[in-house]
């Protein structure tokens, strides 16, 4: 079978593959629908994720159909799943408060562990869900990121009168926007890019867009920022009110903050990774799955897997959404 190599850093190649292992126990095949490119297969692929090991299969945001099961997996052939790409041992102290994205032990899919962008794989079936009927695999496969959202808005209070800026419009902000915007929550977006807000204006005219010169200090009950860098890191530390929530998404490496201002303006910010399993991914689900939840503008491209190269290179670009691998093209 085929499916994608990151050799090493800036190598990307279709490679032949041993067809994935017969499942035992509680293991289940997964044949692949769609596979996600994810800002972090982008780190991986350019080299900038510290952690990554190569060469590596990548992809962790995968819809497929059940091939085989093994006997003690609760799966049925031809049933369709979402796949949760982050290990846990279920043992440690976190994983025992529930806490599986912290676990001690965690290996994420596509990183530092064989991912998921191949014919098929053979996973535990502890790291999939059922998806509902009625959810298309087009939209299925935003379940894994919109569960990081889901887990970071979690933490604070998105409801109507609430105002909420949105720091980075690309996948996981056009995702907070969804959710801000199922809330009822007065959505500000904030972007270096006139080209996304311009498509956030588009898909959400109720959204008041605004590049990052244009933000003014302590205006927002709660900030997301999920662009990753360090100056809207500092900006959100500037423009949430006095006592207001900043929930960081994005991952800049480090900033350069004014703690005096972050002290007497008494600013609550949280970190948030991932997700846990099964509840944010059933809470995703359930959103995606509500006509009511706008999730449609996040994809923008849909390659089979074999023009990986094109995919990754527009994907690299950053002019795009979410960009998906099809991988029913044989
Ligand atoms: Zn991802
Ligand atoms: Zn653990």
């Amino acid at each position: 079978m085929q499916g994608l190599n990151v050799k090493e850093p800036e190598q990307l190649e279709l490679k032949e593959y041993p067809d994935a292992k017969e499942p035992e126990h509680d293991e289940v095949k997964v044949k692949l629908i769609y596979g996600g490119i994810c800002g972090s297969d982008v780190g991986v692929y350019k080299g900038k994720i510290a952690h990554a090991s190569y060469p590596v299969r990548p992809g962790h945001e995968l819809i497929g159909m059940i091939a085989e099961a093994g006997e003690k997996a609760p799966y049925t052939v031809g049933e369709r799943v979402v796949v949760e790409p982050n290990s846990f041992c279920g043992a440690c102290e976190f994983c025992q408060a529930g806490k599986t994205n912290i676990c001690k032990y965690k290996k994420s899919l596509g990183v530092n562990d064989d991912g998921g962008f191949a014919e098929t794989f053979t996973i535990s079936a502890k790291y999939v869900l059922p998806v509902p009927e009625t959810l298309p695999s087009e939209k299925a496969v935003l379940i894994e990121p919109l569960a990081v959202i889901v887990h970071a808005l979690e933490k604070v209070k998105v409801e109507k009168g609430v105002s909420v800026a949105v720091i980075g419009c690309g996948t996981e902000g056009m995702l907070t926007i969804a959710m801000c915007d199922y809330a009822g929550a007065d959505i500000t977006a904030i972007d270096i890019s006139e080209e996304k807000l311009a498509k956030v204006n588009h898909h959400y005219p109720d959204v008041k867009t605004l590049l990052p010169s244009e933000a003014e200090a302590d205006q927002y009950d709660i900030v997301v920022e999920a662009a990753g860098a360090s100056a809207s890191f500092e900006q959100g530390v500037e423009i949430v009110k006095p006592g207001g929530d900043f929930v960081v998404v994005g991952m800049a490496p480090q900033a350069n903050v004014a703690v005096i201002r972050l002290v007497r303006k008494e600013v609550t910010i949280y970190g948030s990774i991932i997700y846990t399993m099964p509840h944010d991914f059933e809470k995703a689900i359930a959103y995606l799955n509500d006509d009511a939840f706008r999730a449609e503008p996040v994809i923008s491209k849909i390659y089979p897997f074999q023009e990986c190269q094109q995919a990754y290179d527009d994907a690299v670009s950053g002019r795009y959404g979410k960009i998906l691998l099809d991988f029913q093209t044989t």
